[in-house]
């Protein structure tokens, strides 16, 4: 079957990610049939035209291929492995697609042992945010075989737009913490521009607007500058998992031998506004952590508006 059209698809992990790009599988005609730990996201799915399942092994039972988008490496190992898990209960030749920003290490260990298994396992993990996952516009940084690669573009194409295979397995995960190292740079250099431009009384939608034109501007700036402006901060892509990537990117450059000064300090203004209690917030909030920095008072936060 592995040369067979793709027609059935279990998704695993339907969170601010995972809920959209089931929904858009479905829209694209796929026979989607959702998991998720907890019920309301999988009701969500159902309602969008997509199936419920009622545990892993019974989602993944008939699928052709299998996506997990679940937060971290041990939610990934808990979702693979064991005899519940993906691995143990998908068909032979099934494409077992993981789209879950985690470390290299672990998505090559995925990949042997579902090779052992007869599986074509590809890591997949994407950027974009949950507008890029709603708008089917994600990028989509593929690390596998070249002919799994092949064999999972159609599923890609109804996800993201720019979808790239860059080496084998475990690759994607690097080009991802790449990724996660300049957003968060670039953020917290939006954030200081911010509140330059305020502190100097300058209109700060004007300012942007022509920041954006330049050299200067940034898809961060293009998604986020209009809730950064508003003080709106509800995820989106919660400081947790930002935490959780840069410790990624430490921990690959420290194996490589490289120093990365200004990820060092990025990877530190993370884990500080975690350590104050605002991993819940986006990661557009290191503008909070820098208001603090700066001796102000904690802005009104919104729960609402910001994607
Ligand atoms: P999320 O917390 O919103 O969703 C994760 C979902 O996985 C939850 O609904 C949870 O119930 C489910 N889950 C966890 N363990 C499970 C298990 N054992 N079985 C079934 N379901 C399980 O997270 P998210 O923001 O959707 O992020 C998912 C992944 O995508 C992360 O690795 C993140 O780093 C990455 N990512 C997120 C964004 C973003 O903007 N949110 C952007 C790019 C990449």
């Amino acid at each position: 079957m592995s040369n067979a059209k793709i027609g059935s698809v279990a998704f695993i992990g339907l969170g601010i990610m995972g809920g959209p790009m089931a929904a858009n599988l479905v829209k694209a005609g796929y026979t989607v049939t959702g998991f998720n730990l907890t019920q309301p996201p999988i009701d969500a799915l159902v309602a969008a035209g997509g199936k419920g399942a009622t545990s892993i092994a019974d989602a993944v039972r008939d699928a052709d291929a299998v996506i997990t988008m679940v937060p971290a490496d041990p939610h990934v190992e808990q979702v693979m492995y064991g005899p519940d898990g993906v691995l143990e209960n998908v068909r032979p030749g099934t494409l077992v697609i993981d789209m879950s920003s985690i470390k290299p290490s672990t998505s090559i260990g995925v990949a042997a042992r579902g090779g052992e298994l007869g599986l074509r396992v590809l890591d997949a993990p994407v950027s974009g945010g949950e507008a890029g996952a709603i708008e089917a516009v994600l990028s989509i940084m593929v690390g596998g075989a070249e002919e799994d690669f092949a064999s999972a573009l159609p599923l890609f194409e109804a996800l993201g737009k720019t979808i790239v295979r860059v080496g084998p397995y475990g690759a994607g995960q690097t080009v991802k913490a790449a990724n996660q190292l300049i957003v968060a740079g670039n953020i917290q250099l939006v954030a200081e521009a911010l509140l330059f431009l305020e502190r100097a009384g300058v209109d700060t939608e004007a300012g942007l607007e022509v920041l954006g034109g330049g050299l200067a501007g940034s898809t961060v700036m293009a998604r986020k500058g209009d809730s950064m402006r508003a003080r709106q901060f509800k995820p989106g892509f919660r400081i947790d998992l930002h935490h959780k990537d840069m410790g990624i990117v430490s921990e690959a450059a420290r194996e490589l031998g490289l120093v990365l000064p200004f990820g060092a300090l990025a990877t530190s203004l993370v884990a500080a506004l975690r350590a104050q209690g605002d991993g819940d917030l986006d990661h557009s909030g290191l503008l909070l952590g820098l208001e603090r920095l700066n001796g102000l008072a904690d802005s009104p936060r919104s729960a609402g508006g910001n994607a």
